[in-house]
Protein backbone atom coordinates (compact mmCIF):
# COMPACT_ATOMS: atom_id res chain seq x y z
CA UNK A 1 0.00 0.00 0.00
CA UNK A 2 1.25 3.54 -0.93
CA UNK A 3 1.78 5.57 1.75
CA UNK A 4 -0.38 9.42 2.13
CA UNK A 5 0.53 12.56 3.07
CA UNK A 6 -1.14 15.45 3.31
CA UNK A 7 0.60 18.85 2.56
CA UNK A 8 -1.04 22.24 3.59
CA UNK A 9 0.89 25.28 1.32
CA UNK A 10 0.40 22.80 -1.39
CA UNK A 11 0.15 26.15 -3.98
CA UNK A 12 3.25 27.60 -3.01
CA UNK A 13 6.79 27.03 -3.35
CA UNK A 14 7.71 24.13 -0.80
CA UNK A 15 4.54 22.45 -1.68
CA UNK A 16 4.66 21.95 -4.93
CA UNK A 17 8.53 20.72 -5.34
CA UNK A 18 7.61 18.48 -1.95
CA UNK A 19 4.25 17.29 -4.16
CA UNK A 20 6.69 15.95 -6.97
CA UNK A 21 9.16 14.34 -4.85
CA UNK A 22 6.38 12.78 -2.91
CA UNK A 23 4.92 11.40 -6.20
CA UNK A 24 7.87 10.28 -7.41
CA UNK A 25 8.54 8.21 -4.27
CA UNK A 26 5.03 6.50 -4.85
CA UNK A 27 3.00 8.55 -2.19
CA UNK A 28 -0.59 9.38 -2.75
CA UNK A 29 -0.63 12.78 -2.22
CA UNK A 30 -3.34 14.83 -1.08
CA UNK A 31 -3.38 18.60 -0.97
CA UNK A 32 -5.16 21.21 1.77
CA UNK A 33 -6.35 24.22 -0.39
CA UNK A 34 -8.39 27.52 0.29
CA UNK A 35 -11.28 27.55 -1.90
CA UNK A 36 -11.01 30.88 -3.44
CA UNK A 37 -12.57 32.76 -6.72
CA UNK A 38 -9.32 33.45 -8.10
CA UNK A 39 -7.47 30.17 -8.84
CA UNK A 40 -4.04 30.07 -7.53
CA UNK A 41 -2.79 26.51 -8.72
CA UNK A 42 -0.39 27.68 -11.39
CA UNK A 43 2.31 26.08 -9.78
CA UNK A 44 0.61 22.83 -9.76
CA UNK A 45 -1.41 22.91 -13.15
CA UNK A 46 1.17 20.01 -13.92
CA UNK A 47 0.70 17.41 -11.19
CA UNK A 48 -3.10 18.52 -10.91
CA UNK A 49 -3.88 15.24 -12.17
CA UNK A 50 -1.95 13.39 -9.88
CA UNK A 51 -3.14 14.75 -6.59
CA UNK A 52 -6.28 14.96 -4.69
CA UNK A 53 -7.07 18.88 -3.66
CA UNK A 54 -9.02 18.73 -0.39
CA UNK A 55 -10.66 21.70 0.35
CA UNK A 56 -9.58 23.21 4.11
CA UNK A 57 -8.46 26.47 6.12
CA UNK A 58 -6.26 27.11 8.67
CA UNK A 59 -8.35 29.32 10.18
CA UNK A 60 -11.35 26.79 10.28
CA UNK A 61 -10.92 23.42 12.51
CA UNK A 62 -13.62 21.73 11.73
CA UNK A 63 -12.63 21.48 7.68
CA UNK A 64 -8.96 20.37 9.01
CA UNK A 65 -10.60 17.75 11.33
CA UNK A 66 -12.91 16.38 8.29
CA UNK A 67 -9.59 16.31 5.89
CA UNK A 68 -7.62 14.38 8.27
CA UNK A 69 -10.22 12.06 8.99
CA UNK A 70 -11.04 11.22 5.97
CA UNK A 71 -7.83 11.01 4.13
CA UNK A 72 -6.25 9.57 7.00
CA UNK A 73 -2.43 10.70 6.40
CA UNK A 74 0.76 8.89 7.07
CA UNK A 75 2.39 12.05 7.07
CA UNK A 76 1.54 15.64 7.24
CA UNK A 77 3.60 18.59 5.76
CA UNK A 78 2.67 21.98 7.18
CA UNK A 79 3.54 24.62 4.52
CA UNK A 80 1.38 27.20 4.49
CA UNK A 81 1.62 30.24 6.40
CA UNK A 82 1.51 34.16 5.83
CA UNK A 83 5.14 34.46 4.72
CA UNK A 84 5.89 37.55 3.70
CA UNK A 85 7.49 39.30 6.48
CA UNK A 86 6.37 43.43 5.11
CA UNK A 87 2.57 41.73 5.20
CA UNK A 88 3.33 40.87 8.51
CA UNK A 89 3.45 44.05 9.68
CA UNK A 90 0.32 45.33 7.69
CA UNK A 91 -1.58 42.26 9.06
CA UNK A 92 -0.18 41.45 12.13
CA UNK A 93 -3.25 39.03 13.30
CA UNK A 94 -3.55 37.39 9.90
CA UNK A 95 -0.65 36.54 10.06
CA UNK A 96 -1.08 35.02 13.74
CA UNK A 97 -4.28 33.53 12.82
CA UNK A 98 -2.65 31.17 9.71
CA UNK A 99 1.35 31.14 11.00
CA UNK A 100 0.46 30.50 14.85
CA UNK A 101 -2.71 29.71 15.71
CA UNK A 102 -3.16 27.78 12.14
CA UNK A 103 -0.83 25.12 13.71
CA UNK A 104 -2.81 24.45 16.71
CA UNK A 105 -5.92 24.02 14.95
CA UNK A 106 -3.65 21.53 13.21
CA UNK A 107 -2.21 19.97 16.29
CA UNK A 108 -5.28 19.35 17.84
CA UNK A 109 -6.94 17.91 14.44
CA UNK A 110 -3.87 15.33 14.26
CA UNK A 111 -4.22 14.54 18.10
CA UNK A 112 -8.03 13.73 17.44
CA UNK A 113 -8.43 12.24 14.35
CA UNK A 114 -4.71 10.78 13.15
CA UNK A 115 -2.40 10.37 15.87
CA UNK A 116 -0.11 8.21 14.79
CA UNK A 117 0.88 10.19 11.56
CA UNK A 118 3.87 11.72 11.78
CA UNK A 119 4.32 16.18 11.09
CA UNK A 120 6.41 18.34 9.68
CA UNK A 121 6.08 22.03 10.96
CA UNK A 122 8.07 24.50 8.57
CA UNK A 123 9.87 26.67 11.10
CA UNK A 124 11.99 29.60 9.67
CA UNK A 125 14.99 31.53 10.79
CA UNK A 126 12.89 34.15 11.28
CA UNK A 127 12.44 32.54 14.84
CA UNK A 128 15.91 33.72 15.77
CA UNK A 129 15.22 37.62 14.56
CA UNK A 130 18.47 39.20 16.49
CA UNK A 131 20.35 36.07 17.18
CA UNK A 132 23.14 36.42 19.92
CA UNK A 133 25.17 33.72 18.31
CA UNK A 134 25.94 32.93 14.66
CA UNK A 135 25.91 30.57 12.94
CA UNK A 136 22.66 29.53 14.50
CA UNK A 137 22.25 26.18 15.86
CA UNK A 138 19.26 24.22 17.14
CA UNK A 139 20.15 25.23 20.27
CA UNK A 140 20.24 29.15 19.79
CA UNK A 141 17.69 31.00 21.56
CA UNK A 142 14.78 32.24 19.42
CA UNK A 143 14.81 36.68 19.65
CA UNK A 144 11.59 37.22 17.01
CA UNK A 145 12.06 40.92 15.67
CA UNK A 146 8.73 41.00 13.29
CA UNK A 147 4.67 39.41 13.19
CA UNK A 148 5.89 36.19 11.01
CA UNK A 149 8.87 35.05 13.47
CA UNK A 150 7.01 35.86 16.51
CA UNK A 151 4.25 33.56 14.77
CA UNK A 152 6.42 30.79 13.73
CA UNK A 153 8.33 30.65 17.10
CA UNK A 154 4.91 30.11 18.96
CA UNK A 155 4.11 27.08 15.79
CA UNK A 156 7.52 25.54 16.37
CA UNK A 157 6.96 25.81 20.50
CA UNK A 158 3.32 24.58 19.55
CA UNK A 159 4.75 21.61 17.85
CA UNK A 160 7.26 20.74 20.49
CA UNK A 161 4.62 20.74 23.28
CA UNK A 162 2.28 18.41 21.50
CA UNK A 163 5.51 15.64 21.34
CA UNK A 164 6.11 16.34 24.77
CA UNK A 165 2.69 15.85 25.96
CA UNK A 166 0.91 14.09 23.52
CA UNK A 167 3.48 11.51 22.12
CA UNK A 168 2.87 12.98 18.71
CA UNK A 169 5.51 12.39 16.07
CA UNK A 170 6.12 16.26 15.64
CA UNK A 171 9.18 17.73 13.82
CA UNK A 172 10.13 21.08 12.83
CA UNK A 173 12.55 22.05 10.03
CA UNK A 174 13.99 25.70 10.67
CA UNK A 175 14.63 26.33 7.23
CA UNK A 176 16.69 29.20 6.10
CA UNK A 177 15.58 31.25 3.45
CA UNK A 178 14.93 29.20 -0.18
CA UNK A 179 14.82 29.87 -3.56
CA UNK A 180 13.75 28.33 -7.23
CA UNK A 181 12.09 29.59 -10.20
CA UNK A 182 8.98 29.15 -8.52
CA UNK A 183 9.90 31.76 -6.02
CA UNK A 184 7.58 35.27 -5.74
CA UNK A 185 8.87 37.90 -7.49
CA UNK A 186 8.89 39.80 -4.05
CA UNK A 187 11.45 37.88 -2.69
CA UNK A 188 14.96 39.90 -3.58
CA UNK A 189 16.59 36.37 -5.30
CA UNK A 190 13.92 35.86 -7.74
CA UNK A 191 13.89 39.85 -8.34
CA UNK A 192 17.48 39.90 -9.05
CA UNK A 193 17.38 37.21 -11.22
CA UNK A 194 14.22 37.96 -13.14
CA UNK A 195 15.65 41.78 -13.79
CA UNK A 196 18.74 40.16 -14.91
CA UNK A 197 17.04 38.30 -17.44
CA UNK A 198 14.27 41.19 -18.65
CA UNK A 199 17.67 43.32 -18.90
CA UNK A 200 18.86 41.22 -21.25
CA UNK A 201 16.32 40.54 -23.10
CA UNK A 202 15.27 43.89 -23.60
CA UNK A 203 12.05 43.93 -21.58
CA UNK A 204 13.67 46.13 -18.81
CA UNK A 205 16.36 48.97 -18.24
CA UNK A 206 16.75 49.08 -14.63
CA UNK A 207 16.78 47.49 -11.33
CA UNK A 208 15.95 49.36 -8.07
CA UNK A 209 17.03 47.59 -4.53
CA UNK A 210 17.22 47.96 -0.85
CA UNK A 211 20.38 47.01 1.06
CA UNK A 212 22.91 45.73 -0.79
CA UNK A 213 24.93 44.60 1.77
CA UNK A 214 22.00 42.35 3.65
CA UNK A 215 23.30 39.18 3.23
CA UNK A 216 20.86 35.84 3.86
CA UNK A 217 22.10 31.96 4.27
CA UNK A 218 20.26 31.22 0.68
CA UNK A 219 19.57 27.35 -0.31
CA UNK A 220 18.04 25.58 -2.42
CA UNK A 221 14.16 24.82 -2.34
CA UNK A 222 14.78 21.07 -4.13
CA UNK A 223 17.09 20.41 -1.59
CA UNK A 224 15.05 22.31 1.29
CA UNK A 225 12.07 19.65 0.53
CA UNK A 226 13.95 16.53 0.34
CA UNK A 227 15.57 17.55 4.07
CA UNK A 228 11.80 18.26 5.20
CA UNK A 229 11.03 14.34 3.68
CA UNK A 230 14.05 12.92 4.87
CA UNK A 231 13.39 14.09 8.59
CA UNK A 232 9.92 12.02 8.48
CA UNK A 233 11.57 8.77 7.29
CA UNK A 234 13.67 8.63 10.89
CA UNK A 235 12.45 6.70 13.56
CA UNK A 236 12.29 9.74 16.02
CA UNK A 237 10.73 12.88 15.53
CA UNK A 238 13.54 15.68 16.14
CA UNK A 239 13.99 19.73 15.04
CA UNK A 240 16.74 20.65 12.50
CA UNK A 241 18.34 23.66 10.52
CA UNK A 242 17.76 23.11 6.94
CA UNK A 243 20.48 25.89 5.31
CA UNK A 244 23.43 25.97 2.81
CA UNK A 245 25.29 26.96 5.85
CA UNK A 246 27.17 29.97 3.98
CA UNK A 247 25.96 33.49 3.65
CA UNK A 248 25.83 36.21 0.63
CA UNK A 249 25.05 39.50 0.19
CA UNK A 250 22.75 41.43 -1.94
CA UNK A 251 25.42 42.74 -3.94
CA UNK A 252 27.16 39.26 -4.76
CA UNK A 253 24.13 37.94 -5.91
CA UNK A 254 23.51 40.90 -8.46
CA UNK A 255 26.74 40.43 -9.74
CA UNK A 256 26.75 36.94 -10.09
CA UNK A 257 22.95 37.22 -12.02
CA UNK A 258 24.85 40.25 -14.02
CA UNK A 259 27.64 37.96 -15.07
CA UNK A 260 25.49 35.21 -16.21
CA UNK A 261 23.96 37.62 -18.85
CA UNK A 262 27.14 39.13 -19.40
CA UNK A 263 26.07 42.43 -18.22
CA UNK A 264 27.55 44.90 -15.78
CA UNK A 265 25.53 45.49 -12.62
CA UNK A 266 26.02 48.81 -11.70
CA UNK A 267 25.11 50.26 -15.50
CA UNK A 268 21.73 48.94 -14.03
CA UNK A 269 20.67 48.79 -10.49
CA UNK A 270 19.98 52.13 -8.13
CA UNK A 271 19.16 51.83 -4.55
CA UNK A 272 15.92 52.80 -3.74
CA UNK A 273 15.17 53.03 0.11
CA UNK A 274 11.47 52.07 -0.01
CA UNK A 275 12.87 48.19 -0.45
CA UNK A 276 14.83 48.76 2.51
CA UNK A 277 13.49 47.08 6.33
CA UNK A 278 13.45 48.71 9.35
CA UNK A 279 14.62 46.05 11.15
CA UNK A 280 17.09 44.09 9.42
CA UNK A 281 18.09 40.57 10.59
CA UNK A 282 21.79 40.28 10.98
CA UNK A 283 24.21 37.06 10.83
CA UNK A 284 21.48 35.09 9.94
CA UNK A 285 23.54 32.12 8.75
CA UNK A 286 22.72 28.25 10.31
CA UNK A 287 24.43 25.79 11.57
CA UNK A 288 24.25 22.21 9.46
CA UNK A 289 26.06 19.85 11.72
CA UNK A 290 23.31 18.00 13.09
CA UNK A 291 21.27 17.65 10.16
CA UNK A 292 24.55 16.03 8.08
CA UNK A 293 25.56 14.31 11.06
CA UNK A 294 22.09 12.60 12.14
CA UNK A 295 20.33 11.97 9.06
CA UNK A 296 22.94 12.57 6.55
CA UNK A 297 21.83 15.74 4.59
CA UNK A 298 23.26 18.50 2.98
CA UNK A 299 22.64 20.86 0.13
CA UNK A 300 23.14 19.26 -3.58
CA UNK A 301 23.01 22.69 -5.56
CA UNK A 302 25.99 25.66 -4.72
CA UNK A 303 24.97 29.37 -4.65
CA UNK A 304 26.46 29.78 -8.08
CA UNK A 305 24.65 27.32 -9.58
CA UNK A 306 21.37 28.10 -7.86
CA UNK A 307 22.09 32.12 -9.56
CA UNK A 308 22.49 30.61 -13.38
CA UNK A 309 19.91 27.97 -13.20
CA UNK A 310 17.20 30.45 -12.10
CA UNK A 311 18.81 32.91 -14.47
CA UNK A 312 18.34 30.65 -17.73
CA UNK A 313 14.66 29.98 -16.14
CA UNK A 314 13.97 33.47 -16.29
CA UNK A 315 15.70 33.87 -19.93
CA UNK A 316 13.65 31.23 -21.51
CA UNK A 317 10.64 31.91 -19.70
CA UNK A 318 10.52 35.79 -20.89
CA UNK A 319 11.47 34.87 -24.50
CA UNK A 320 8.94 32.26 -24.88
CA UNK A 321 6.35 35.09 -23.62
CA UNK A 322 8.32 37.63 -25.88
CA UNK A 323 7.81 35.52 -28.84
P1 LIG B 1 13.45 37.31 3.44
O1 LIG B 1 13.70 38.59 4.16
O2 LIG B 1 14.53 36.33 3.72
O3 LIG B 1 12.09 36.78 3.63
O4 LIG B 1 13.60 37.52 1.87
P2 LIG B 1 13.74 38.74 0.86
O5 LIG B 1 14.17 38.12 -0.39
O6 LIG B 1 12.49 39.54 0.80
O7 LIG B 1 14.89 39.68 1.46
C1 LIG B 1 16.22 39.26 1.53
C2 LIG B 1 17.12 40.42 1.89
O8 LIG B 1 17.34 41.24 0.76
C3 LIG B 1 16.60 41.35 2.98
O9 LIG B 1 17.65 41.54 3.91
C4 LIG B 1 16.31 42.66 2.26
O10 LIG B 1 16.57 43.81 3.05
C5 LIG B 1 17.29 42.60 1.12
N1 LIG B 1 16.86 43.36 -0.03
C6 LIG B 1 17.59 44.29 -0.67
N2 LIG B 1 16.90 44.83 -1.69
C7 LIG B 1 15.69 44.21 -1.70
C8 LIG B 1 14.53 44.34 -2.54
O11 LIG B 1 14.50 45.12 -3.48
N3 LIG B 1 13.48 43.52 -2.27
C9 LIG B 1 13.51 42.61 -1.22
N4 LIG B 1 12.45 41.82 -1.01
N5 LIG B 1 14.59 42.50 -0.41
C10 LIG B 1 15.66 43.28 -0.64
Amino acid sequence: MSKKALITGLTGQDGSYLAELLLVKGYQVFGLVRRSSTSNLERITHLSGDIQIVAGDLLDQSSLMDVIAESQPDEIYNLASQSYVPLSWTQPALTAEYTALGVSRLLESIRRCKPDAKFYQASSSEVFGQPDESPQTERTAFRPRNPYGVAKAYAHWMSVNYRQKYKLYTSCGITYTHESPRRGIEFVFRKITHAAAQIKLGLANELKLGNLEARRDWCYAKDAVYAMWLMLQQDQPNDYIIASGETHSVKELVECAFNCVSLNWQDYVSVDPAFYRPDEPVQLVGCIDKIKTDIGWQPQHSFEQMVELMVDYDLKKLSNSVI
